[in-house]
């Protein structure tokens, strides 16, 4: 593309008029959840009977029978026909991280020679689809394309456009989970499980122990019309070429700054969606990098929570195109300034309404309080590996390990207080600890916790696994991963350490200890544990590096290697004994996720290696023609001396180009080669260590050539808009 035509494409997005939203005087108390089948929509449209026992179904997890899910499916139907709904679908999410539907009309015959509208109970729980281009990891061959969808009644079913949208589950025939969120529900279940019990030697009234999730979601908006310009970002989801702004984000006047209206109009038309849907959206705000921005909504229970996520990542893309923009997920699309992550809140709380991760006001509390802390810590401690092969992905690669995100080592941040409180009780004698007071027999004199611990300025930016107060923010989640891996995995390793956590103190009470204190003289082994694993420092230091290999952390960096950590011989036993995936499924897993990382730089490489030899070189040889040609008419026109002088300038150029267009080439060409090779390898994991190893770093080398060659090149020329075009939307 000419430049010319480029400041064209500029010109006319820029110049578009920003889409008025409706300056609504409604409020979102009145259209929250307009679109979703909420209970006070049950209550309405299901006969009381079948209404009562959906909530047992949805609160208690008991199985629905067939007639009281003909009789739920009725009134969906008749509620979503009212919203103009003329079809449905399960809605799924399989483990290539988006979502997959398949609608099905109403409409059957009536066998008058007319249509009838009709949708059952059947039809609501389970449906089958052609699953053989899913992947699964070799569970399913495509010649047993079978697999099916099952309705997950905890979240509830949607409105979108002329669809009535089911959560299901997606799983094979022959029952292993093909998605993410089969295995979430089990992994929230069995935290569920072990954290009850232990709730359960503070409060006896716990009856069940609730995850929830708050996840912020970071993007970049870019201009639609520049965006199509891009064959790398459209393809790829992020610029594989493009040298720094001048003025990018040193500056730090973007963060938290006033949103552009053009953005303002997105965001407005964005949540208004949204929140229609059931998604509780409470924060927006400017992010660190130019262009990039950041929803939050109020934290849910993380099944729902999951899928909040995952529908508001569709409709992000899908509303931001109605306002000329792009709306960018990948992790890195910008190579020198932030990437986009998903900070993950992540917390416990019983059904009596108490924050497990949160201090209290008397010692009781705070001893539980430690309690969960503590167990979590040793969850960390113990799966670190498997919490980073839980966020890894070819395009989180980027953004992890930099500066400006969280480290590539996973460890926890604690601030002073709780620090200070954990050194003391690990310190303390058990003597001193324990005093006899009163009626009780025994009171606890655990150092007091402040009730504002929830404080704000205690924070340490550098930490993947931050404790905030009365939650851990899991900051390694990449933006458009699925964030039920990482919840699979946190929840999983949570539960285990508590289940230990119970054997260990019900054995001490069994040798006659009391609870109390048998509960800290286990806590106390436990901080002693998995000190390793917190970290107050500066997680981006190379001093962190060397002392977290000295602490036994896992300091791997290649991804594919990371992701081993999926079948690694404690991940395979926590699994299994937490019920939460097989080994078989595991297995799978972890070839699903090479695949896939080998594959995203696989067609990253091919379109690099086609923007080299099409777009740069040829662009790079013309100006250096131009630049020979002046130099000749140059020497035409002055005595030899003084054109020499004249040209000098060019003539370095001239060299310049040429340096860098022979690199270009002898590189692009070893591209080919060192691809040519990986794809001979049969084996998946062997595949995607060559990639890593031999086709990823080859880009990033020529990478360096082609954008000192976007300084030298005539803007006019260039065939790419640059990044002082795309990252500042008027
Ligand atoms: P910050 O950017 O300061 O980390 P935000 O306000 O952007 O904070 O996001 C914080 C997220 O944490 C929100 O989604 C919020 O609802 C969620 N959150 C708050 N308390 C809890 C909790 N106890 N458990 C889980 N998530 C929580
Ligand atoms: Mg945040």
């Amino acid at each position: 593309m000419s430049s010319t035509l480029r400041f064209q494409v500029v010109g006319k997005a820029f110049s578009k008029k920003p889409i008025m939203v409706p300056n609504c005087t409604e409020r979102p108390s009145e259209f929250f959840a307009k679109y979703v089948f909420t209970r006070q929509k049950m209550l309405k449209y299901l006969p009381a009977k079948v209404y009562k026992k959906m909530c047992d179904v949805i609160d208690n997890g008991t199985t629905l029978d067939m007639q009281t899910a003909d009789a739920v499916a009725e009134g969906m139907k008749t509620w979503a026909m009212e919203l103009g709904a003329t079809h449905c679908t399960h809605w799924f999410q399989p483990l290539t991280e988006g979502t997959a539907e398949k609608h099905d009309g109403f409409v059957e015959h009536d066998w008058k020679g007319g249509m009838v509208e009709e949708f059952t109970g059947k039809e609501l729980v389970q449906q089958e689809p052609d699953a053989s281009s899913f992947p699964s990891g070799g569970i399913r061959s495509t010649f047993e394309a079978r697999g099916y969808s099952a309705w997950d009644p905890a979240s509830p079913v949607f409105v979108i456009d002329d669809t009535l949208m089911i959560p299901t589950v997606f799983i094979s025939y022959t029952g292993e989970a093909l998605d993410y969120k089969a295995p979430l529900k089990k992994a929230i279940k069995a935290v569920d499980q072990a954290a009850t019990a232990v709730s359960r030697y503070f409060y006896r009234d716990v009856r069940k122990v609730v995850s929830n999730l708050g996840w912020e979601q970071e993007y970049f908006l870019v201009d639609e019309g520049l965006f199509a310009t891009r064959p790398d970002l459209l393809m790829t989801g992020r610029t594989l070429m493009g040298h720094d702004s001048a003025k990018n984000q040193q500056m730090d006047d973007h963060y938290f700054g006033s949103i552009p209206q053009r953005v303002a109009m997105f965001m407005k038309d964005l949540e208004r969606k949204a929140l229609e849907l059931g998604i509780p959206c409470k924060t927006r705000h400017n992010e660190v990098a130019p262009n990039q921005f950041e929803l939050a909504p109020i934290y849910e229970e993380t099944n729902l929570a999951v899928d909040h996520n995952m529908l508001l990542m569709s409709l992000m893309k899908r509303v931001a195109r109605k306002h000329g923009f792009r709306c960018l997920l990948h992790e890195k699309p910008f190579a020198g300034i932030n990437g986009s992550g998903k900070h993950c809140n992540w917390s416990l709380a019983t059904d009596t309404g108490i924050q497990l991760h949160g201090p209290g006001k008397t010692p009781l509390d705070n001893l539980r309080f430690i309690t969960f802390v503590v167990e979590t810590l040793m969850a960390v401690y113990k799966h670190d590996g498997l919490l980073k092969a839980s966020i890894i992905s070819a395009s989180n690669a980027h953004r992890l390990g930099a500066n400006e995100a969280p480290p590539a080592i996973i460890s926890s941040f604690l601030g002073k207080q709780l620090s200070d409180v954990l050194l003391k009780l690990e310190d303390t004698d058990d003597s001193e600890l324990f005093n006899l007071s009163g009626k009780q027999s025994l009171s606890l004199d655990i150092p007091q916790i402040p009730e504002l611990l929830l404080d704000n300025t205690d924070r340490n930016r550098t930490s993947p696994f931050a404790f905030t107060g009365n939650r851990f923010e899991f900051r390694a989640v990449g933006a458009q991963a699925n964030c039920a891996a990482a919840m699979i995995v946190l929840n999983t390793a949570v539960a285990e350490a508590l289940t230990n956590f119970k054997a260990r103190v019900d054995k001490l009470v069994e040798g006659g200890m009391d609870t109390m204190k048998a509960i800290v003289k286990i806590v106390r082994e436990d901080i002693k544990t998995c000190k390793p694993i917190h970290f107050e420092g500066n997680g981006y230091s190379d001093e962190w590096k060397e002392e977290a290999a000295r602490r036994g952390l896992d300091v791997e960096t290649s991804a594919p290697l990371i992701l081993d950590n999926y079948v690694s011989p404690s991940s395979i036993e926590m699994f299994t004994r937490m019920r939460v995936l097989s080994e078989a499924e595991l297995r799978a897993r972890l070839e699903i996720k090479d695949v896939t990382y080998y594959k995203r730089i696989q067609i990253e490489a091919r379109i690099f290696g086609d923007l080299c030899l099409n777009h740069i070189i040829p662009v790079a040889t013309r100006y250096q023609s131009q630049l020979i040609d002046n130099v000749h008419k140059v020497k035409e026109i002055f005595p030899e001396e003084t054109a020499q002088k004249l040209s000098a300038n060019n003539l370095s150029l001239i060299q310049q180009i040429s340096e860098h267009s022979s690199f270009i080439t002898e590189y692009a060409e070893k591209l080919t080669d060192a691809r040519r090779i990986a794809n001979k390898l049969e084996d998946e994991r062997e595949k995607a260590i060559a990639y890593h190893d031999t086709v990823a770093p080859l880009m990033d080398l020529i990478r360096y050539h082609i954008d000192k060659l976007e300084l030298i090149v005539d803007d006019e020329l260039w065939p790419l808009p640059k990044y002082r075009e795309m990252l500042f939307i008027r």
